[in-house]
């Protein structure tokens, strides 16, 4: 690993103990894990194969070309493979080619699908997010039609509220719809409605984001283990007398005599940023504060009185600095940064594979 680029380790024990905690949660239904945007910026491959080896046997991803590197990836293990794209224009024979299961969302591709006579058949009944899906009339026509879907799925669109009334709205038409194709297998719940109660389980639940160490809620919650650590490498050391600025700007202006580091890392590493000034450094057993703006490879933060010589990390996320405080600090979401994370910087997998 050379010296001078910030590293993403990834923890792949981290990611199974958090699949148990989510597996244990939601007792008595399949927990189907979503690796889709490369297991969120944590390797889609590394991800299924760990997970496929805590017994995880159907996973979900979002494009059609996602599934099929997925299911490359697997080789010959039995696994399913939904995408939720489902099975937009010709995607037919590439769905079939890669034994990928589209989860349908509109008349035409339940049409497409079945004219090809492909099963099984997993529809989206839309209960109120309104993205994609079945509208409930359209789902109530099918049944009336005799459709018999294998899985029927929907999304809530607040989840990560534990108060929000529309979740219980939800709930409630996604039962209903369930009585309409009572011989399905019905999965509404993605991480934060798992954290919502059994009454959100149904069958199969859907995690992506808390698998990968972010909080349900919208916060961090310690029950989960850290699955992305963020660390750059300290480049220099420089001495300010008041007055000096540091970085494009003149953003900083010490008031003090402070001691800077300037870190090997930047926004094209994943940092947003925003994060400054709000967001911080972990060195040395303490919290330090970012100095004036992020910019493309570099980072200044404030080292007064720290033991730090170049060559040392600096974490940036991780244990001391959560997913989600980070998010937080930059007034981002703990998904965008996850995926945004791992581009530049070389990623390294740790470990049971
Ligand atoms: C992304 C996604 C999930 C996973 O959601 P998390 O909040 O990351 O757990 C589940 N279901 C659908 C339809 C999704 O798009």
């Amino acid at each position: 690993m050379p010296a001078d680029a910030a590293r993403l380790t990834i923890d792949l024990d981290a990611l199974a103990a958090n699949y148990r905690l989510l597996r244990d949660t939601a007792a008595g239904a399949e927990t189907a894990p979503v690796v889709k945007a490369d297991g969120y910026g944590m390797g889609a491959a590394q991800a299924a194969l760990r997970l496929w080896a805590e017994g995880a046997r159907t996973f979900y991803v979002a494009r059609l070309f996602e599934g099929e590197a997925l299911r490359a990836a697997l080789g010959d293990r039995p696994a399913a493979i939904l995408v939720f794209d489902g099975c937009p224009g010709d995607a037919v024979g590439r769905l079939k080619a890669a034994a990928l299961v589209p989860v349908l969302n509109s008349p035409e591709q339940i049409v497409a699908w079945t004219a090809a006579g492909e099963t099984p058949l997993a529809i989206h009944i839309d209960t109120g997010m309104n993205r994609l899906g079945l509208t409930l009339a359209q789902a109530a026509d099918l049944a009336a039609a005799g459709l018999n879907p294998g899985l029927i799925l929907s999304h809530l669109a607040c989840a990560s509220q534990p108060g929000h009334s529309l979740n219980a709205v939800q709930l409630a038409r996604f039962n209903e719809m369930r009585a309409l194709f009572p011989a399905a297998r019905a999965s509404l719940s993605s991480s934060g409605g798992i954290f919502l109660g059994p009454d959100y389980h149904h069958d199969q639940v859907r995690p992506g984001l808390s698998l990968y160490g972010g909080g349900p809620h919208d916060r961090h919650d310690p029950r989960l283990a850290t699955v992305a650590r963020l660390e750059a490498p300290i480049l220099q050391i420089r001495d300010l007398v008041p007055g000096d600025t540091v970085g494009y700007g003149a953003d900083f202006v010490a008031e003090a005599p402070t001691r800077v580091g300037i870190l090997g890392a930047g926004y094209a590493d994943g940092v947003l940023r925003a994060s400054s000034p709000r967001g911080g450094a972990w060195f040395a057993g303490h919290r330090r504060r970012l100095l004036g703006r992020i910019s493309m490879d570099l980072i200044a933060i404030d080292l007064t009185g720290a033991p730090a010589a170049p060559g040392d990390m600096v974490e940036l996320i991780g244990p001391n600095l959560t997913l989600d405080a980070a998010a937080l600090a930059a007034g981002a979401s703990p998904y965008e940064l996850l995926v945004r994370i791992g581009h530049r910087s070389p990623r390294q997998w740790i470990g049971a594979q």
